[in-house]
């Protein structure tokens, strides 16, 4: 599988559902899928449900809409420094070989 792969698969224990409209992303480098996401992340204390992990901080879990809108896309990054810009595109790309390279096989 290569990091052109275009799709994530949710990270739960035997679930690999494709994900498409919404996932949860988690700072763990963890994703799952809506049902996933919404069952385990609604009740406390939250703890991935792939590698355990404690996600108490705000940013710990984000519902991310994998196909923003152009709108979105125009406006989300600017007014940013230049390094700033590339430091959030290399983590999220980082993300992306990391889920592509361990979950997809
Ligand atoms: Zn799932
Ligand atoms: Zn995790």
């Amino acid at each position: 599988m290569s990091i052109c792969d275009d799709t994530l698969l949710c990270n739960f224990p035997k679930c690999r559902a494709k994900l498409s409209a919404f996932a949860w992303v988690t700072a763990c480098s963890h994703v799952f899928c809506d049902q996933h996401g919404s069952e385990k992340f609604s009740c406390s204390p939250v703890i991935c449900p792939a590698c355990s992990s404690a996600l108490s901080g705000k940013l710990d879990i984000v519902r991310m809409e994998l196909s923003p809108s152009e709108e979105y896309k125009a406006m989300v990054l600017t007014g940013l420094r230049p390094d700033i810009v590339l430091d959030i595109s290399s983590r999220a790309l980082a993300f992306w070989s990391y889920q592509v390279n361990y979950f997809h096989f």
